[in-house]
């Protein structure tokens, strides 16, 4: 669970620096200012004291990459929208802003193709696309304010974050706007990031949320990223024996597994870390930390619980060669179906035997 404290005794009191730049939302000003209200969602500010401008969730320039504009997402309410409809507000010094420090850069590494990222990341950058993936998964969120959980009007208008639990996201939050505040992020408050080749040929763009394990997967082009954001990396460490198997690119279908195993693990940490942001008396030192045990636990590997998560991975069952489709939904639910691993546990490498051709 996400903890805030900062000067003592103040953690329910938002923090402002001299020039009136939030350092730290309390709890029930980031819940109302940033999850519930209409104001910029990096820098708080409203419509009254700035100008806005309209922010891409997914970002412009993944859009037009991968031609996106005209295709649709299928919301949690089960209505497709087109991705380029999808956006929230924003200030619009702040998306100029993360326009410089962040998609700029983003857009250079996707567009030099395949390993860029990998590199740019065991070159010790990985806060770009952790930030990154940080900022879209909060976006997605704060989206589904906007967007009814049932189309069905009988059932009721509750938009689909009515059971959003905001306060889990204060420090995905914090560390995504750290960039704006100029605070040091330690390495404990960081979640865990995989990047790893995608073989492209069966498409060039994913993206999925499971959005109470605070885990994100985006496939650009042949990379693909999943990222975990309030697990001090402890499930990354989990699913280590899985990325050791992985020997070569991986299909999208065997991506969106490998990110439910990362989601699973996510869910299941037993020693939860425990998240602060310090800010100095003179306001002028902000730094996000996180407290976690010398060793992450979790509970046996349960079959059932992983599919679970494999359900949430594949909405629409992939073909599977002598399978139906609700056969294939059944085997994902109760975890029977693997599509990274064969029965003696060794990665897939000739997919054909596996999936049947649409
Ligand atoms: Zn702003």
């Amino acid at each position: 669970m996400t903890h805030a404290t900062s000067l003592p005794g103040t953690s329910d009191i938002t923090i402002h620096d001299d020039a009136g730049e939030v350092l730290l939302f309390s709890w029930p000003d980031f819940v109302t200012r940033i999850c519930g209200g209409l104001a910029c969602f990096i820098c708080g500010r409203t419509r009254a004291e700035v100008a806005f401008n309209d922010e891409h969730i997914v970002p412009n320039w993944v859009l037009h990459a991968f031609g996106l504009h005209g295709s649709k997402v299928t919301l949690p309410n089960g209505n497709p929208t087109l991705y380029g409809n999808y956006k929230i507000p924003c200030c619009e010094a702040c998306n100029g802003e993360m326009s410089r420090v962040l998609e700029q850069d983003m857009a250079r590494l996707v567009k030099a193709g395949s390993g860029a990222i990998q590199d740019h990341v065991a070159a010790g950058g990985g806060m770009l696309p952790y930030t990154w993936m940080a900022l879209i998964f909060l976006k997605l969120h704060l989206n589904d304010r906007r967007m009814k959980m049932h189309l069905d009007r009988r059932k009721g208008d509750a938009p689909i974050s009515a059971d959003y639990i905001w306060e889990h996201m204060h420090h995905l939050h914090a560390v995504a706007r750290a960039f704006h505040i100029g605070a040091e992020v330690r390495p404990e408050a960081v979640g865990s990031m995989f990047v790893f080749p995608v073989d492209g040929r069966e498409g060039d763009f994913d993206l999925h949320t499971f959005t109470d394990a605070q885990t994100l997967y985006l496939q650009l082009g042949q990379t693909g990223i999943i990222a975990v954001f309030d697990d001090s990396c402890a499930a990354a460490n989990r699913v280590a024996w899985i990325l050791q198997k992985i020997v070569a690119p991986v299909s999208p279908v065997q991506a969106r597994e490998l990110t439910a195993h990362f989601a699973l693990a996510s869910m299941e940490l037993m020693n939860r870390p425990k998240f602060w942001t310090y800010v100095s008396a003179d306001r002028k030192q902000v730094v996000i930390g996180g407290t976690t045990d010398p060793v992450p636990m979790f509970p046996k590997f349960d079959r059932k619980h992983f599919g679970r998560m494999m359900a949430n991975a594949f909405p629409t069952p992939p073909p599977v060669v002598g399978k139906t489709a609700p056969e294939v939904a059944a085997g994902l639910a109760a975890g029977e179906i693997s599509f990274l691993f064969d029965s003696n546990c060794e990665f897939i490498r000739d997919r054909a035997r596996f999936l049947r051709p649409e």
